[in-house]
């Protein structure tokens, strides 16, 4: 039987840029195939549609939307319109990351500011919007996708970056107390080193070749390889499952030993 059977899910960062399995898209699959109405939200539009049609294709029910999670009002609508057509959201799914190099006398102040923005005010935002209809159900699932580099250095010189993911944690585990009371459940996954469509290009310019890239972030990780984008989605299904029903405020690494190394 399908374990999110009559959940809804609000995915977003849903797209990965439509090209291959990145780990909103999979997530937002993941949560389908087990039975939730998903509803897949990114900037990039082309990249959200492709997301749906993997859903539709497999019989679940999935709505695009377009939205910017730095932007209140955009996600304010994103929730409202959620809500109108499914009347709740049982899940609320954070992927939208954003990490680029920086060293700290070089970064632009700008360029902080959008590693905050996108990595962080991001959860507050789609927490504050979708908060007050799990309330008045008394039920709801958060998963907020942080990062191990929010608690140990993983090969990247990523200050803010990895300073916004750190943040993310204490937001969850914060919002989680807060909340407990509620039958509100807000959990973080921290993935360690994975295979995405996105470190190609936001990685491999630090290497020489792409191989070499991949080499290295497999021998980093003590199972001998990356993890892939499943392997996270895998477990954002069981913290959003029923499952998990009495896990709250915890940041789990999904990252093949790394943690503890
Ligand atoms: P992904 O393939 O899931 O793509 C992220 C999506 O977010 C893209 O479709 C993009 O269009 C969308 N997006 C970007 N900015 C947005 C905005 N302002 N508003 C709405 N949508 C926006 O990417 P991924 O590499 O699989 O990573 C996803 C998450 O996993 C991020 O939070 C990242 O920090 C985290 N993570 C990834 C790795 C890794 O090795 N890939 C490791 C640790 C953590």
């Amino acid at each position: 039987s399908h374990r999110l059977a009559n959940k809804v899910a609000i995915v977003f960062g849903a797209g990965s840029d439509g090209k291959g399995w990145g780990n909103g898209k999979a997530a937002a699959v993941a949560y389908a195939r087990e039975g939730a109405s998903v509803v897949a939200v990114d900037l990039n539009r082309e990249a959200v549609e492709q997301t749906c049609d993997v859903i539709r294709k497999e019989n679940g029910v999935c709505r695009s939307r377009v939205a910017d999670v730095t932007n209140a009002e955009q996600v304010a609508e994103a929730v409202r319109t959620t809500l109108e057509e499914f009347g709740k959201i049982d899940i609320l799914h954070n992927n939208v990351g954003l990490a680029q190099m920086g060293d700290p006398i070089e970064l632009p102040e700008e360029d902080w500011h959008k590693a905050i923005n996108v990595n962080l005010t991001s959860v507050f935002l789609t927490m504050k919007h979708v908060l007050p209809h799990m309330v008045k159900n008394k039920s709801g699932a958060i998963v907020n996708i942080s990062s191990l580099s929010a608690i140990r250095y993983t090969g990247y010189p990523y200050p803010a970056y990895n300073a916004a993911k750190a943040a993310v944690n204490q937001l969850t585990s914060s919002v989680a107390l807060q909340y407990a009371s509620y039958g509100i459940r807000v959990n973080a996954i921290m993935p360690g080193l994975i295979d995405t469509p996105l470190i190609y290009r936001q990685i491999s310019a630090e290497y020489n070749t792409v191989e070499e890239m991949v080499a290295e972030r497999n021998a980093q990780t003590p199972m001998g390889r990356m993890g892939s984008a499943w392997d996270v989605a895998n477990a954002a299904v069981f913290l959003a499952s029923d499952e998990a029903n009495f896990i709250t405020g915890v940041c789990l690494p999904v990252d093949g030993g790394q943690s503890v190394q």
